[in-house]
């Protein structure tokens, strides 16, 4: 089946839903989603939104810019981060005039509140920037914005999952998408394309991530031939809870939560005496991990506690009810009574499709763009984070740059016509889609995705080293082979979905050797790649950002330098 819209947005998270609106009113647009749109990740998304509104105390867009480069360890564009944090306080006033209902203080002003590496006057004491919607504040977001696009008569095709890219001299012109509900592929012919296909958090066994984070946009856009920037850099969330990976929002030390260790302690006073346990999320991930190794675990085990029970039953009812109930439900204990059992778990890329500050994507180090592609929100890499994001800077990004992809998007497809369509564009996915469909190996998608999410667990996570990453290396290699045996039994068309795990499969397992590759690349510990081996920062030969693009004949890693305005790189202390 075949469509044509002037754009075309892969991801209806706030990313995505951004863009569209900016694009709406004048300009045919559709946006594809592998789920229903509100039931994207963003919607997850609990503690806040950062922006230096300064209504509890006074803030700065300076030091908000600041506080994002020393907690990207140096290696944020800063050109880049400038306009997030100057953005920042007018895309809020946007989602309040939209109608997102932020909570309020007592002076009928949004309400904000303190989240790890945000600080007053350049690193002084915490300051209170997030704003938010109790512990929902994604969800009000999304939710928001899709009524917007309602509105504004975008169309939706939900649960339509794209494949692949469709180029014509060098020029991106569409794309090709699987219908779930049939099994029919589509064809989408447009002037611009934008990726906004959110995270990868399932290669982990541990993980805050939806079902739908399987890297799938990243995967098209290195098939089709963009550059993917600094992809060792994985951020593990300090508290997940303990087995489940579910996420406890940082906003619950943001409200004054504790981390303790077997003896009480409140251990992150001995390695970051000036914020504690507010300090950025590499550190106090790190700090959990040499607290367990010293044998400082609750009852000689592999967990710490995260202590709500001082904050009262007020704060935790109003302010943090979603993580009280899954607190309740999940941990099986109550967060007003008892401490919540916790453990970092994989929550956020910090690379992606490398872009420019417009959302256009990028083919190499010399910043020539792909015609006709962009990307946005997670699954791209503006590089606001560098090697580690501070919380609610994720929520603002998909916000900024999804606006911006939106204004450059409309500027390009006025400048150009629609390119002419391949002959049979769709015939190359049919094709792999058939060979799985008549795959009759003995191997099983979910055996295999088993082994790869505890292989990058124990390899590829907080800690690494040079032994480790090459047996990853290799045992990704075999997990690829496997892949190539998987069979599929079940041959109906709608909603196959073990065809659709071996699809997402296929994705992971490519993300994952990208990531070891660029893992084993960097030589050197910044933000939250930590090599063991390499246990300090190298600023003389690694303040760059690592690129991969395939060369054809499988993955090409280079360098290119990060750009800095005014702040020049220092040891980082909290
Ligand atoms: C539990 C949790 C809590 C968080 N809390 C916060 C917070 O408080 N503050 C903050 O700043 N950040 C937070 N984050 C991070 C932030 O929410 C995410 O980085 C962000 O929501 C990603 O948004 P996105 O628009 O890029 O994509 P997502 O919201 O992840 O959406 C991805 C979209 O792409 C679609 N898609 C994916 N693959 C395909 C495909 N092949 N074909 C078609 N469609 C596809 C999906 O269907 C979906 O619509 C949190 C994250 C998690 C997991």
């Amino acid at each position: 089946m075949n469509h044509q819209y002037d754009v075309v947005i892969v991801g209806a998270g706030l990313a995505g839903l951004r863009a569209a609106i900016e694009l709406g009113e004048d300009t045919r647009v559709a946006v594809l989603s592998k789920v229903f749109a509100t039931r994207s990740h963003s919607g997850a998304a609990q503690g806040g939104i950062g922006a230096a509104l300064g209504n509890e105390e006074e803030d700065r867009w300076e030091w908000h810019m600041f506080d994002t480069v020393k907690g990207s360890d140096y290696l944020g564009d800063q050109d880049a981060i400038e306009i997030l944090a100057r953005d920042a306080p007018r895309a809020i006033y946007e989602l309040e005039h939209l109608g997102v209902p932020f909570n309020r203080n007592s002076q009928g002003k949004i309400a904000q509140r303190a989240f790890g590496g945000h600080t007053r006057n350049y690193g002084e004491a915490p300051v209170k920037r997030a704003c938010y919607a109790a512990d929902r504040t994604g969800r009000v977001i999304l939710d928001t914005l899709w009524e917007k696009c309602q509105q504004r008569g975008i169309a939706f095709y939900d649960e339509f999952q794209i494949l692949s890219l469709i180029t014509s001299d060098g020029q991106c012109c569409g794309l090709v998408a699987y219908e779930l509900a049939t099994g029919a592929l589509h064809t989408f012919h447009c002037k611009a394309v934008l990726l906004a296909t959110g995270g990868a958090g399932r290669i982990y066994k541990t993980t805050s991530n939806a079902y739908a984070s399987t890297g799938d946009g990243l995967v098209v856009a290195y098939r089709g031939g963009a550059a993917l920037e600094d992809m060792e850099f994985v951020q593990f969330h300090p508290t997940g809870i303990y087995k489940l990976g579910i996420l406890i929002s940082e906003a619950a030390r943001g409200e004054g939560g504790i981390l303790r260790n077997k003896d009480g302690q409140r251990f992150m006073e001995h390695y970051a005496p000036v914020i504690k346990d507010l300090a950025p999320r590499d550190m106090v991930c790190r700090c959990m991990l040499e607290e367990l190794k010293a044998g400082r675990g609750i009852d000689g085990r592999d967990y710490l506690h995260l202590d709500l029970t001082h904050l009262g039953k007020d704060v935790l009812n109003s302010k943090l009810a979603e993580i009280t109930s899954l607190a309740r439900t999940y941990a099986g204990v109550d967060p007003v009574e008892e401490p919540i059992p916790v453990l970092p778990t994989c929550h956020y890329m910090m690379g992606g499709i490398s872009t420019n500050t417009d959302g256009q994507v990028l083919t190499d180090d010399k910043n020539i763009p792909f015609a006709g592609l962009y990307a946005a929100g997670e699954c791209a890499c503006v590089s606001v984070h560098g090697s580690n994001r501070l919380g609610c800077n994720a929520l603002l990004e998909l916000l900024v740059y999804g606006r911006r992809s939106g204004i450059a998007m409309r500027r390009f497809i006025h400048s150009v016509g629609f390119a002419g369509l391949p002959e049979k564009p769709e015939a190359d996915t049919a094709d792999r889609i058939a060979r799985l469909m008549e795959n009759s190996g003995i191997e099983r998608a979910d055996h295999v995705r088993a082994d790869m999410q505890k292989l990058m667990m124990d390899k590829v996570s907080v800690f690494r080293r040079k032994e480790g990453l090459l047996e990853a290396k290799e045992n990704i290699a075999e997990l690829k082979e496997r892949y190539k045996n998987i069979g599929i039994k079940y041959q109906g068309r709608s909603y196959n979905s073990e065809l659709q795990d071996a699809i997402d499969l296929g994705n992971m397992l490519q993300v994952a050797e990208l990531i070891i590759l660029c893992a084993l690349h960097r030589e050197e510990s910044r933000g939250a790649h930590y090599r063991e081996d390499f246990p300090g920062r190298d600023d003389g030969k690694w303040l760059v950002h690592s690129l991969i693009r395939d060369s054809g004949d499988g993955p090409h890693l280079f360098t290119k330098p990060v750009t800095i305005t005014q702040h020049q790189p220092k040891e980082r202390k909290y």
